[in-house]
């Protein structure tokens, strides 16, 4: 992305953010409530237009490519399961539907990522029937099935205890790595930032503060903010 902006009407949700992300690579968004995460995961996931600069795929300018025809999966802050299918109906429809994917196949795509997510033996419960963790697992996972090259993670662990955020993080990047996706995962925790990214990017009032490895940003922090907002010593 390249001075990457959108502008609400007065308010300046994102200003001029460059950065580049290589492929495979898990980059943390971090930055307190309103720094304009959701807002870059949006126009990453075309839901959202860039009022200011470009954004680039492998090379492809994204303007004007609908959402659904973007390589990317977005996992949002509050999923939405059908509460009428069993877990594995929720990932399958999403593959026959949104991929056109062949019954057979969307299956036991479905079946594998359930398995991979260690929910494989709760494939035919509802969200009812299931945990907040195991719900959460289930969300994720239809979002992965589709096996895009850029997955979107916009804080998916919210609303769950401290024990299973640590325990899902873990397991939601082993899964990126095992599908070597390109992540932006979205946090306003910094120690959820520091132990998911390979690198870290700062963002303060829609700017892009430090975008380093979370050693960098610890040790060397680019201004008072990203030091103050990591907790690096003064
Ligand atoms: P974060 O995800 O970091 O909490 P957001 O990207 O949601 O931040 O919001 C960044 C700023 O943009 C905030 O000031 C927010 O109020 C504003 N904003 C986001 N979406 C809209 C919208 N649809 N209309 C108006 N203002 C918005
Ligand atoms: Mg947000």
């Amino acid at each position: 992305m390249v001075g990457l902006g959108r502008d609400f009407g007065p308010v300046r949700a994102l200003a001029d953010v460059t950065m580049s992300v290589a492929p495979g690579e898990i980059v943390a968004l971090l930055g307190p409530s309103g720094s304009g995460k959701s807002t870059l995961l949006r126009i990453c996931a075309g839901l959202e237009e860039a009022t200011a600069g470009r954004l680039l795929f492998g090379g492809a300018d994204q303007a004007g490519i609908p959402p659904h025809q973007r390589d990317v999966a977005l996992v949002f802050q509050h999923y939405a399961l059908y509460p009428h299918l069993s877990a594995l109906d929720n990932l399958t429809l999403a593959l026959r539907y949104g991929r056109k994917m062949p019954k057979a196949q969307a299956v036991a795509r479905a079946r594998e990522t359930l398995d991979m997510l260690g929910i494989g033996a709760l494939a035919r419960r509802r969200p009812a029937q299931m945990s907040g963790g195991q719900r959460q697992r289930v969300a994720i996972g239809r979002a992965l099935a589709r096996r895009a090259r850029v997955v979107l993670l916009d804080e998916p662990m919210s609303g769950l205890d401290a024990k299973l955020r640590v325990e899902l993080r873990v397991e939601i990047v082993a899964l990126l790595r095992r599908l070597g996706s390109t992540a932006l995962f979205v946090t306003h925790d910094q120690a959820e930032a520091m132990a998911v990214g390979d690198r870290v990017a700062v963002l303060d009032a829609g700017r892009l503060e430090q975008l380093d490895t979370p050693d960098e940003i610890y040790d060397r922090p680019a201004s008072r903010f990203v030091a103050t907002f990591v907790g690096s010593p003064p």
